[in-house]
């Protein structure tokens, strides 16, 4: 079987090889090639997983997944390492080398193919098209190592990764050209089957469709799901099928198994129902499917799996979102946003916490239509709190891993100092030796200092993995929450000043370096990302303009050089007179950025006339705007983190439900990110982002080349 094929990256039109010799090759097209619009969006289906039948086959495909992913990143890295050792070769023909050492797209989908091949037993679990899939997504990490991003910003060498970081088997996409052909993860039913099928008692008779349902108030109940839900039997082909939603899986070429079905549970009262209207009831617009696992210490075997369904169009924006949006857009402001972590070296003054500055003005810059307004987001002592409880937890867990693997491992650590003291002291009594010690000293190492047994060889007791899996679900967990509450600090901060905003590019991961601990718990970088999604879905950008051009920090309003080291966190301007707390000031400042060239931020540059007209302008309210103590109504504080103002909604309400045993079960809520790089629930794909690598389109195009 033949398994060349020929990918030019022309993104419209494939044009033809030469025929050489007895190999064939397809003609010309001639259609267009369907493209896939700019935005996509994808929802969260969990899946439900009751025999123990189906969960062996979704963990030895996940085992066969990761295997084929591990031989291809063994593959490119030992190829990468002997391309970079050629400079000549790299100089004279770079491509050619390249090309010879199958570092290429097509190099790596023929090394998949190969394994699949030659192992014997893959070929049961996995289909060519996964591979395929897998070799294309190694393919990206080469490609960024060789090439950089659009940035120009280039990744280390790939690394390979762990079975426990492997979350995430990427499937085909549908084609949207021809009928009834999608291969891998597909998703069959309708969303008016499932009403059917699993309708709850307490609804209504009037409603029996979808629509209706997403019409109720929410509280109301829609569906009863059981516990245990069967997955239906076809009637004839699954493209028939209009009974509840079910996610179906055929197998490798060689398996015996049959097709792996999946009921999906979709959650159950009626105020989700808008959202599942908007994903589900369309079935044309469903383009293809990624099985995801996530940790889950309570489920048998420790994960649970979902389904990530990606449509084409945009994610649900309820109609809350859309009127604050519209507000957004609507005030006609232009803003800067400063970004800081909080100084170990300096007494902690309120002014001086980690955080975000933005201040903003009316974008004709005169008072008459508006007023400055500034904003600091900083995290209140509660959520300190919680995030010092959280250390204390994570490291007592941390504790008892290290506590069980010396336990199931004595034979490779050493005595303690005072064990030894002690063992001593009995063997000089005529006492037994003890032998139930945790022994609390070092590794045992060989004379080079490396352990004598590999960490990956120690024997890890049931417990241990049961701990593991626990701590990595409950970190998984903390990072959605985070994510989700600097979306809405960020919805917040846009609400005031509007989506159309200017930052200092700062190097977060320099801030991480130089100030560890308290830029973990601020997450600069996550509010950063979630501002300029927020400013982009609002129609406006958070533009970036380079630090060295401009250095916001040691200038004033009025044009004059003000020097100030990194501790001096108040601005006092010798020449105008201008007071206030560093960080306002320079989102003052970042307000009046201009960017020469709007792809290059490097080449920003301050508009001093214009912002030292706005400072003549404003007088005194600039001043108030920009000075050190927030919590004025001019100077709002935004509070990240506090319960009052930015709990996840709907998180205090399910704790507080009494733990009755409920006869049906919901779907796990989704109003977080998913844990894997497919875009989130209501995420907008930022204009531009297919756009350097046209010939990727989620293995659309491969229905035209295979
Ligand atoms: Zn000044």
């Amino acid at each position: 079987m033949s398994m060349e094929m020929t990918v030019q990256p022309a993104p419209t039109v494939r044009s033809a090889e030469a025929p050489a010799g007895d190999r064939r090759f397809r003609g010309q097209g001639k259609q267009l090639l369907w493209q896939r619009p700019e935005q996509v969006s994808v929802i969260v289906l969990p899946l439900v997983v009751d025999r123990d039948r189906e969960r062996r086959r979704l963990e030895k495909l996940f085992a066969a997944m990761h295997s084929i992913k591990r031989a291809l990143q063994r593959d490119a890295r030992r190829r990468l390492g002997a391309y970079w050792v050629s400079p000549r070769r790299m100089q004279q023909d770079a491509a050619e080398w390249r090309e010879q050492l199958g570092l290429t797209r097509e190099g790596l989908e023929r090394r998949a193919y190969r394994h699949l091949e030659r192992s014997g037993w893959l070929l049961d679990h996995v289909s060519k098209a996964l591979a395929m899939h897998q070799a294309d997504e190694v393919w990206a990490g080469v490609e960024r190592h060789l090439f950089g991003d659009r940035e120009g910003r280039r990744s280390g060498m790939p690394r390979v990764g762990s079975y426990w970081d492997f979350l995430r088997i990427a499937g085909r996409a549908r084609s949207h050209t021809t009928e009834h052909k999608w291969e891998t993860f597909r998703l069959f039913g309708t969303l008016a089957g499932h009403l059917a099928a699993y309708r709850h008692p307490q609804l209504p008779k009037e409603i029996i469709s979808p629509a209706q349902s997403a019409s109720l108030a929410p509280g109301n109940h829609v569906l009863a799901q059981p516990r245990h839900q069967r997955a239906p039997d076809p009637v004839g082909s699954w493209w028939d099928h209009i009974g509840p939603l079910v996610l179906v899986f055929s197998g490798g070429p060689t398996s015996k198994a049959g097709e792996l079905v999946l009921p999906v549970r979709l959650p159950q009262g009626a105020g989700r129902w808008p959202y599942l209207l908007h994903y589900l009831d369309r079935p044309e617009q469903w383009h293809k499917v990624d099985l995801v696992r996530r940790r889950n210490a309570s489920a048998p075997g420790g994960w649970a799996y979902e389904a990530h369904l990606m449509i084409l169009g945009d994610g649900y924006f309820s109609p809350a979102t859309r009127a604050r949006r519209q507000a957004a857009a609507d005030l006609q402001r232009v803003g800067g946003v400063d970004g800081n972590v909080s100084n170990p070296g300096v007494p902690a003054k309120p002014a001086s916490r980690g955080g975000l500055a933005v201040v903003s003005f009316p974008g004709s810059y005169s008072p008459a239509d508006g007023d400055v307004a500034s904003t600091r987001v900083s995290l209140t002592e509660e959520e300190k709190a919680r995030l010092t409880q959280k250390h204390r937890k994570d490291r007592a867990r941390q504790r008892a891993l290290h506590r069980s693997r010396r336990a199931s491992n004595p034979q490779q650590y050493h005595l303690s100092r005072r064990q030894q003291r002690r063992a001593e002291r009995r063997a000089a009594a005529g006492l037994q030796v003890r032998q139930l010690v945790v022994r609390s000293g070092g590794r045992m190492v060989d004379a080079r200092g490396r352990p004598g047994q590999p960490f990956r060889d120690d024997v890890l007791s049931k417990g241990y993995r049961r701990r593991r899996g626990r701590h990595a679900e409950a970190a998984a967990s903390f990072q959605e929450a985070r994510t989700h509450r600097a979306r809405c600090a960020a919805a917040a901060i846009v609400v005031v000043h509007g989506p159309r905003l200017t930052i200092e590019e700062g190097n977060v991961s320099a801030w991480f370096q130089r100030w560890g601990r308290s830029c973990l718990a601020f997450t600069p970088g996550r509010l950063i990302k979630a501002l300029d999604e927020e400013c982009t879905a609002s129609g406006g950008s958070l533009v970036r303009v380079g630090t060295s051009a401009t250095a916001l920090a040691q200038r004033c309003l009025c044009g004059a050089r003000v020097p100030k080291t990194l501790g001096q966190r108040t601005h006092a301007c010798p020449a105008c007179g201008l007071t206030g707390d560093r960080d306002l000031v320079s989102a003052a400042l970042a307000a009046f950025t201009t960017l020469d060239d709007p792809g290059k931020p490097s080449f920003a540059r301050v508009d001093d006339d214009l912002s030292r007209r706005a400072q003549r302008a404003f007088g005194q309210r600039l001043q108030a705007a920009v000075a050190e103590s927030p919590g004025s109504p001019r100077n709002p504080e935004i509070s990240w983190g506090g319960s009052t103002v930015l709990r996840p909604l709907g998180a205090t309400a399910a704790r507080k439900r009494p733990r009755a045993r409920r006869r049906c079960a919901s779907a796990r809520r989704n109003a977080g990110p998913c844990l894997v790089p497919t875009p989130a629930g209501s995420t907008v794909s930022p204009p531009g982002s297919h756009g350097r690598n046209p010939d990727s389109q989620n293995g659309q195009n491969f229905w035209d080349s295979a």
